[in-house]
């Protein structure tokens, strides 16, 4: 079964995030997509990254309804850090073929993949997918070892320049964030006061 996994902090999750994803599972026919959004990091306490179960259930509130989305707790219950690497090996081992496992990612976190654990074990998990993305530089992949390279299919995705973190200064600044996140994720951010201080 072909399978796009979309990783993320989605903190909060938005349109940018779910218009990519949706473009890679059209382009790349994939039956169906998994969101993971991350776990809480190890240093909990000093983190600003808002707690794992307030942003699993955007990422839930923003995907329901979609026949072919769903939301993976996998990282989010790891007791350990959780890595990519890690996440992977799990879908791999529950049973789907690498082959047919996507992990579709913005061209910004693909140029960091170097950096992430156990990256040279991640094109033998998957095909890696990278979306072009509005404000930053679309050079930088030549730099990338040539495995990952080899292992990468680009897509051309309608830019929607938005990141979570202007999102998230927008809600600080009492600007609206109307037709930039899901309404139902809108609702969720301001009954919970989400992103005030
Ligand atoms: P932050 O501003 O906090 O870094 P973000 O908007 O970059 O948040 P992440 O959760 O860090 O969101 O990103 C998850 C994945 O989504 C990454 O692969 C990232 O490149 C991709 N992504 C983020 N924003 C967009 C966008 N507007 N269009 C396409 N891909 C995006
Ligand atoms: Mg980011």
């Amino acid at each position: 079964m072909r399978t796009g996994i979309m990783g993320g902090t989605f903190d909060p999750i938005h349109y940018g995030h779910l218009l990519a994803a949706e473009e890679a599972r059209r382009i790349l026919n994939l039956e169906r997509l998994i969101f993971v959004p991350t776990g809480d990091p190890p240093h909990k306490a000093n983190s600003r990254v808002t707690p794992s179960e307030d942003r699993y259930a955007m990422t839930l509130l923003a995907t329901a309804g979609v026949l072919e989305y769903s939301v993976s707790r996998t990282e989010i219950d790891r007791k350990e850090s959780s890595y990519t690497v890690d996440t992977l090996r799990e879908f791999v081992h529950s049973g789907i073929n690498p082959d047919e496992l996507f992990f579709i990612t913005g061209l910004d976190a693909m140029l960091s993949i170097t950096s992430w654990f156990e990256f040279e074990k991640i094109p033998e998990l998957c095909t890696l997918v990278t979306a072009r993305r509005p404000g930053y530089p679309v050079d930088g992949i030549e730099r990338l070892p040539k495995f990952i390279r080899d292992d990468l299919k680009y897509i051309e995705i309608p830019q929607f320049a938005i990141s979570s973190t202007e999102i998230r200064e927008r809600v600080r600044q009492n600007k609206g964030i109307r037709f930039l996140v899901p309404h139902l994720v809108e609702i969720y951010i301001m009954s919970n006061n989400l992103y005030k201080t």
